[in-house]
Formats: structure tokens, sequence, C-alpha cells
């Protein structure tokens, strides 16, 4: 399996050498080559194994044999144990047409938990066999930095810098950072938005201490955080497929592109999935590229769903660069009037050909309140605000589609509760495991939003 940068560098990393780098060199991200052929027999491993077997089979498929051996095999399962009876993620079906995909019954009730959690212990294992130690940094909003935390706490060879914007996070969230008892965490509460903390973290990869602390990416451009989530699409799919002969269309509320560029990967390798439905809030700067062809960021709004006020989805790029048929230098222009222009647009034949693999759907905080009170009336149940906007969309495809319709949950909607306790009037029970940490001490260290503020917390720290 070769991989190559989305702008065109020519450096062919391994996989493992991909999962403790974030960019490539050029600022590109990492994509392979090619897709793997499978043959029937691995595309029915894929659909009937566990998550943990399914996520060990995608990795081998795309380059795996690049971690020492046995590595995987033993770090995936290791990871899911902590799960419990979410080790596989839920499906339930709600209607005859309707299902929902519960990835939030992870250690930290959001979706992130089923790639963060096993790829710390990846990373783990493989420093441990490179007898080395790193520095993870994250800048947050919210569910990030608490599945980060919540997943490398108390690992000898790493430490965890996180950022958190002050007031940009909730509180159930803030507590999820800060409430951990372990002395390889440092949570940064910046005084600024989260566009200050990402900022600082890129810059801090660009300082001497880089070098010195091993600083390291798990966010969502990691290629790996992107291959173990593809599991869950062949999981769910699979069931789907035996339980009704149908295909599933996954409706995934979308923010970095990410989660739905997971599904995109596990339908190019064969499993049965027909349409990729990719659903905004208020930032709806994907629904209108598919309406007129052009991607413009404007400013970010803030909403309910706070992990889609997103302006710039990082993981487009990789899809983009199947639509302009692989030339990185096509990317490295697009990319460049983005960064300098806000904007670049599509030719006719792309945005048909975008069309052809996702549809876009917006969703206004009334549509999402709306779409809560309906799940909550016609079906009891209580979902969060980011997947208010796939089931919004649901609704609106109920009826115009034979497809099995699959809501991707993100997250539990108790990480949300006053928007979920202003839509439906109820407020959403804590999750079990959740009861302690609303008392529980919390230990942050408030920082300015500086670069030099950070490092002398960071070098504090550490040193
Ligand atoms: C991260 C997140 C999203 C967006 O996922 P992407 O992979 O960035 O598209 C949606 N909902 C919740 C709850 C999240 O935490």
């Amino acid at each position: 399996m070769n991989y190559t940068s989305t702008r065109g560098d020519t450096q062919t990393p391994t996989l493992s050498e991909i999962v403790s780098r974030g960019t490539a060199a050029d600022g590109g991200l990492f994509v392979p080559a090619d897709w793997p052929a499978l043959t029937g027999d691995q595309l029915d491993a894929l659909l009937q194994g566990s998550y943990a077997e399914t996520a060990v089979a995608v990795l081998k498929h795309f380059g795996g044999n690049s971690f020492t051996t046995g590595l995987l095999e033993r770090a995936i399962p290791a990871a899911m144990d902590k799960f419990g009876a979410a080790a596989n993620p839920p499906l339930k079906q709600i209607t005859d047409h309707l299902w929902s995909l519960e990835l939030f019954r992870g250690p930290t009730f959001a979706f992130k938990d089923y790639a963060l959690a096993p790829l710390a212990e990846i990373l783990d294992a493989k420093l441990a066999s490179e007898q080395r130690r790193a520095t993870v940094l994250c800048a947050t909003s919210g569910d990030t930095g608490a599945a980060t935390v919540s997943a490398f706490a108390n690992r000898s060879r790493l430490n965890v810098i996180v950022l958190f914007p002050n007031g940009g996070v909730s509180e159930f969230q803030r507590r999820q950072m800060t409430t951990l008892e372990a002395d390889n965490v440092l949570a940064l509460c910046v005084d600024g938005d989260f566009d200050d903390c990402q900022r600082i973290v890129k810059a801090l990869y660009q300082t001497p201490q880089a070098d010195e602390f091993g600083f390291t990416a798990v966010n969502s451009i990691n290629l790996v955080r992107i291959l173990l989530q593809t599991a869950y699409y062949f999981h769910a799919a699979g069931n789907i497929s035996r339980q009704t002969g149908r295909n599933a269309s996954f409706i995934v509320p979308t923010g970095n592109f990410g989660n739905v560029y997971a599904a995109y990967i596990a339908r190019q390798l064969g499993a049965p999935i027909n349409r990729l439905v990719v659903t905004s809030n208020e930032n709806d700067v994907l629904p209108r590229l598919f309406e007129c062809g052009k991607m413009e960021a404007t400013e970010t709004h803030k909403t309910i769903s706070p992990s889609m006020d997103i302006q710039v989805s990082s993981n487009f790029e990789r899809f983009l660069w199947h639509l302009k048929g692989k030339s990185g230098e096509s990317v490295r222009q697009a990319q460049q009037q983005l960064a300098e222009q806000r904007c670049y647009a599509l030719s006719e034949s792309e945005l048909k050909a975008l069309h052809h693999d996702f549809s876009a759907h917006r969703c206004s905080t009334e549509q999402a309140n709306d779409a809560m009170r309906w799940m909550w009336s016609d079906f009891g149940k209580i979902v969060c605000p980011h997947s208010a906007t796939a089931v919004h969309a649901a609704r609106q495809l109920q009826g115009t589609t034979d497809d099995q319709l699959v809501l991707v949950e993100t997250a539990d909607p108790a990480k949300f509760s006053s928007a979920v306790h202003n839509a439906i009037g109820q407020q959403p029970p804590p999750p079990a495991g959740a009861e302690k940490l609303m008392t529980a001490s919390e230990q942050f260290t408030a920082v300015s939003a500086s670069l030099d503020a950070v490092l002398t917390a960071i070098e504090s720290r550490l040193r």
C-alpha cells in the first residue's frame, strides 16, 4: 500500500509512520494512492466481524503490516474491551426504514472514542517498541479533548496537552477534561476561542520544543483515526444487509468531514452502502457547495451543535483529491485559493461527481429543535443537537427512497443537556459512569491566548 500527499509531495510513508505524523511536508493530507482490492471472502469477513476484528482487518488492508507483528491484533481488542457492551456500536431499528447507529456509548459519550481509544493503544505500543516518548497536542471545541484525555490518561510514555477555549465548551465537556486524576495530562483553559487554540497548537509544532517533547497530533486529519471509523460502517451495513437484504444509507452530522469520509471508504471497498448524506447546522458551507459548486468559508456561527461549528472541513481535501483526478497540483491550487480568498469553485463535472457520491442537508436551530421533539414524542428517544440534524434530513428523505436510512448519532444528549432541555422540556438522564463528573474537583491551568503563555505552562509541567 502506497501513500501520497493530496498536494503532490512525493514522500511515501508507511501506515505505521503516518500514525504519529500529522500532515504531509507540503501541508497536504496523506491518502492511499489506490483502494485495496478485496476478494469476496475478505469483504465478507469485514461485514461479519466484531468492531475490533473489522478494525484490525481494515488497517491490515491499508498497510498495517508496517506495524510490529501482532501489535494491531493486541492493541485494538485491548482498547475495545473497555467499552463493555458497546464494544460493537449499538445499532437500533426505529421504523421499517429507519435505524440509529449509537456511536456515543463509549467512555466519553461521543463517537470520537471509537477511533481515539484504539489509536492511543496503538501509539503507546508503537512507542514502547521504539523505546520513545511523545506528547500529544490537542485543540478542542469539546468532544475530541474529552476522548483524547480519556484515551491517553496514565500512559507512562505519553503526555497529553489539551487546549480548550474558556467558555467555549459545555460544563460537562470541561469536567471530562479536568477531573481525571492523571499526572500526564495538562488541561489548558485558553482565554480565547477555538481558532486561537488551533492557531497556538499549529505554532507549537514549529518551536524548538517540538523535538524535545515529541509533539504529536491526533486530530481528525490523522488517517489511522479515519480508517478505524471505517470499521463501524462495515459492521452496521453488514448487519442491515443481513437483516433486510437491502443496502444502508448513512446520514452523518458533519464538521471536518472525517466521519463521513470513513463511510465513503467503506463504500469504495464494497460495503453494501447506497447514499451518504452530510448534514450541517447553520454553518452550511457544505450544503452551499452542493448547491452552487462553490466552497466558500464565511464567518462561523455559534449554534446548539458546537462540534459542527466549522467553516473549513479539513478532510474534504481528501475527497477533493479524488474529484481532481488525484492531481496534487490542482488540489494545492484550490487549497491555496481557499486560504487566501476563502473560496474556490468546482467545475460542472466535478460538481456532478460530488453529487454522485454525496448529498447535503442543512438544518436550522428551529428545525433541529423540531427534530428533537419528533424523536421524543413519536419514539421516546432523546437525541443530541448534532444527531438532530441527521433526524431532520431523514424526515425529508423518508418517502422519497426505499433505502434503509441510518442516523449516525454522534453524541450522548446529556453532553448538551441545556439545548436538549430547551427543545423537549426534559432533562436527558446522565449516562452511566458520568454521575461523579459534576461533583469531582477540577484541575486546569488558565492561560492567555498566546504561544508564549502556553509554552511556559507546558515547560513547567514537562521539564
Ligand atoms: C466531531 C463531531 C462531529 C463532526 O464530525 P467530523 O468527523 O468532524 O465531520 C459531529 N458531532 C459530534 C458530536 C462531534 O463530536
